[in-house]
């Protein structure tokens, strides 16, 4: 929108006038913007007996339904929250139905419409003490995107420790710490069926640094040691089928399930592992000529 300028300025800011438009303007804000693909709803996608996802494209956000109500794992992006209510409708999961939310790290990507879902429906959010803290301040002050990555915030109603279980009705959550991308990335392991034979979930959190320094870390020191013990664990997680926050992270297109080539968790670190040992030699190595 454009101001309009006053029609007879008082003869003092009249006088300023000219030295205020010698500097450019300050930049305007921006919003967290995102690949489109992010963003691109999808209709219900079914994963396995009782796992739907009823977020976008590229962005996980799993409901999962028990004999004692539903379950959503994430939600994605902010404006997220009326596609996850409506598609929740489709399954005929009414607000009320969702008891409980779990998550993989505090960022907008992953917990944008948390607040607004915890709103709608009273279901109780599940996090941990590292991330409960960013959740509740929205983002803000993140220790590698300062106040870029804002999102509405919302307050956690029970914190787990790592290997804790949360239950709903027979369908039991295991949370397993996985800091790195965050310092309270959590993976959940479930167990559900598909085509009646079970099947053992890994919900495994992103695995990535995106422009994090890692040799000397000043907010996260140890992050090299985090990344080398979540490794270890999500290779030994309970794993016959892998999904990730990021879906295209575990071979996953939600907008074309029947193209997706999911990899397993083992392969998952290896390439998170990979790709850290270069993020790292690329920051240490010698400077190119
Ligand atoms: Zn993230
Ligand atoms: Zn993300």
């Amino acid at each position: 929108m454009d101001p309009v300028p006053p029609a007879s300025p008082a003869p003092l800011l009249a006088a300023a006038a000219p030295g205020a438009s010698a500097a450019p303007p300050l930049p305007q804000l921006e919003a967290y913007t995102v690949d489109a693909a992010w963003l691109a709803p999808v209709a219900p996608v079914r994963i396995s007996d009782h796992v739907w996802q009823i977020g976008t494209a590229r962005l996980s956000a799993l409901l999962v339904e028990t004999d004692a109500g539903a379950v959503l794992v994430d939600g994605g992006m902010p404006q997220e929250a009326d596609l996850l209510l409506a598609n929740m409708a489709k399954l005929g999961v009414a607000p009320g139905d969702l008891r409980l939310i779990l998550h993989s790290h505090a960022h907008a990507d992953h917990a944008g419409p948390l607040a607004a879902i915890r709103r709608a429906t009273g279901a109780q959010l599940v996090s941990n003490a590292e991330s409960a803290a960013l959740l509740a301040r929205g983002g803000s002050g993140d220790l590698h995107f300062g106040d870029d990555l804002l999102f509405p915030p919302v307050h956690a109603d029970r914190l787990v420790q790592d290997g804790e279980t949360v239950r709903l009705g027979a369908t039991a959550f295991t949370a397993h710490f996985t800091p790195g991308h965050t310092p309270g990335s959590m993976s959940w392991t479930w167990a559900d069926t598909r085509d009646g034979a079970p099947l053992r979930i890994a919900y495994v959190d992103s695995l990535t640094a995106p422009g994090y320094p890692l040799a000397h870390n000043p907010r996260h020191p140890r992050i090299l040691a985090d990344f080398r013990a979540t490794f270890a664990t999500v290779r030994a997680l309970p794993c016959d089928l892998l999904l990730t926050p990021h879906a295209d992270a575990s071979g996953w297109d939600y907008a074309d399930p029947t193209g997706s080539r999911p990899i397993g968790c083992a392969a998952y670190a290896d390439a998170a592992e990979a790709r850290l040992q270069a993020q790292y030699a690329k920051e240490t190595g010698p400077a190119s000529p």
